[in-house]
């Protein structure tokens, strides 16, 4: 059995056909799936779809990419749903900063004000983070480190397979690997994986995107979390199995999941 942690089922290009995905995924084993929060336009649409499918769950949040509409949300309301289990995703993402060099400063400042604020949230309602994290490892630990967000962990979704993040699993936090491990060109993820202590792994596909190897270029939808498995099984020398075993207790664990 598998959980895929991060799976953006209420992207529009799951609309015509999410039952069929969400059937596809269960008979590939997979038990459980987490809605990030990322863009809170279609945060009812996540909470429909976790009001009527049992194994599916939402976090909220907003996306660095999307963080105007922090001020506006209405955190209480959602967090109080049965069905929501994190806050997030939130986090640092510098890789696409425009303008000059003041514009990018500017808009590094905002995004750090929102990440600490999105902890403080985690923090009042007891919920774990989903953290996303790209080009901005050492801010984004400064921010965890400093804010005390061990109180209540997280994951780091997508892990970027910076070494420098890896004593955060001293922190409560953990590790989400997906499509990329299967990437030819993913070799320094393959080289860090090893060093992520076992019981501090996470399964997610973060689809629509980053489709694991076979099916690259086309949709990804959580049925594919089995190519992750096997590719991570393979690299750790352990049975696809046990693998499944450990990351769905991990994943329960940080999630409070029955
Ligand atoms: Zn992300
Ligand atoms: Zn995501």
């Amino acid at each position: 059995m598998i959980i895929d942690t991060h799976i953006h089922l209420d992207d529009s290009r799951y609309n015509d056909d999410l039952d069929e995905v969400l059937n596809r995924a269960r008979k590939g084993g997979v038990e459980r799936f987490i809605i990030p929060g990322a863009d809170p336009k279609t945060l009812d649409r996540a909470i429909s779809i976790a009001e009527s499918n049992d194994d599916v769950y939402f976090a909220v949040g907003v996306h660095p990419y999307d963080m105007d509409s922090f001020y506006t949300l209405d955190f209480e309301k959602y967090v109080k749903h049965e069905k929501c289990v994190a806050i997030g995703e939130c986090g640092l993402d510098y890789y696409r900063l425009e303008g000059s060099d003041e514009e990018k400063e500017n808009e590094k400042l905002k995004q750090k004000e929102i990440f600490t604020l999105h902890v403080e949230v985690a923090k009042k309602y007891k919920k774990p983070l989903i953290v996303h994290i790209r080009d901005a490892s050492r801010d984004s630990k400064e921010i965890l480190l400093n804010t005390n967000a061990s109180e209540v962990g997280g994951v780091l979704h997508c892990y970027n397979a910076d070494e420098e993040l890896l004593s955060l699993a001293k922190e409560g936090f953990y590790f989400g690997i997906g499509g990329v491990v299967t990437f030819k060109n993913a070799k320094k993820l393959l080289n860090v994986l090893p060093h992520i202590p076992i019981e501090k792994l996470l399964i997610e596909t973060d689809g629509p995107y980053l489709t694991p190897t076979p099916h690259r270029g086309e949709r990804n939808e959580p049925f594919y979390t089995t190519f992750i498995v096997e590719k991570i099984s393979q690299l750790l020398d352990l049975k696809q199995q046990d693998l499944e075993k450990i990351t769905t207790a991990n994943a329960k664990e940080l999630f409070s999941l029955a």
